[in-house]
């Protein structure tokens, strides 16, 4: 079906999923930590027609790949899907807070200088800190929050501006997760694995959830499976339409 943020490049045999991903999903966006990582996957999952690969340099790497940082800004031009980008609050990423900030403006004005991307956004801990880096630069594209984590207010927030959100089954198992969930706009929701970094019983998550969200929105929301599963495409094709 669709798995809008996972590194498959990262499981242990790369190749073999994404054959099956390629098979099996109509749509899979697969993001990437840094542009090296970037360059390398989309050249051998480019035979893939219906996987992505976006381009990225992950906030809890980018103090360390600040050297890649010019790559990152000179490939934007070449891809329309940006990610994994962000900034991550948590204690022990605290240290590189500035440095993540100073990679993540960067890039969304980078984007916002070329019309715009679709872009997959990592915000734990520092959701305030990523809304108002978008509101700054309101030409960047369209921002789709990974695995949300904020309080209601930085969920209504970020909904006002127009933020897409991609969900795993973690978060629809945990009771912060669900009551996030609940907010969430009904027609700006997709389906993620964040696999193999997300794990369900010491196992990864592989890259077929769209089902399986589904399901635990529809108790959430209320409304049919299948009618959410229709939501899911009807969602991407909004955004895969837009010319930027
Ligand atoms: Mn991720």
């Amino acid at each position: 079906m669709i798995d809008f943020h996972t590194h498959l490049d990262l499981y242990p045999n790369p190749i073999h999923i994404a054959e099956c991903v390629n098979a099996r999903n109509m749509f899979t966006l697969c993001v990437t930590t840094s542009p090296r990582a970037w360059l390398g996957t989309s050249r051998v999952f480019k035979r893939y027609e219906n996987i992505i690969v976006g381009l990225g340099l992950h906030p809890e790497i980018a103090a360390v790949k600040i050297n890649e940082l010019e790559q990152m800004l000179a490939y934007l031009l070449e891809v329309k899907y940006v990610g994994e980008i962000g900034m991550d609050g948590l204690p022990q990423n605290r240290a590189t807070l500035a440095i993540q900030k100073a990679v993540f403006t960067s890039i969304v004005k980078e984007c916002a200088k070329q019309n715009g991307k679709i872009m997959s956004i990592h915000s734990r801990g520092a959701v305030n800190d990523v809304l108002t880096i978008l509101r700054s630069n309101p030409g960047a594209g369209i921002p789709v929050l990974h695995w949300f984590s904020g309080t209601k207010d930085e969920l209504r927030m970020a909904n006002d501006q127009g933020c897409y959100f991609s969900v795993n089954p973690l978060m629809l198992n945990s009771t912060r997760g669900v009551s996030l969930i609940a907010e969430m706009p009904r027609d700006r929701v997709l389906p993620e694995s964040d696999g193999p970094f997300a794990r369900w019983r010491g196992i990864p998550l592989q890259p077929f959830v769209a089902e399986e969200v589904a399901f635990g929105l529809s108790r959430i929301w209320r409304m049919p499976s299948n009618v959410i599963l229709d939501g899911f495409k009807h969602t991407l094709n909004k955004l895969t339409v837009l010319r930027f």
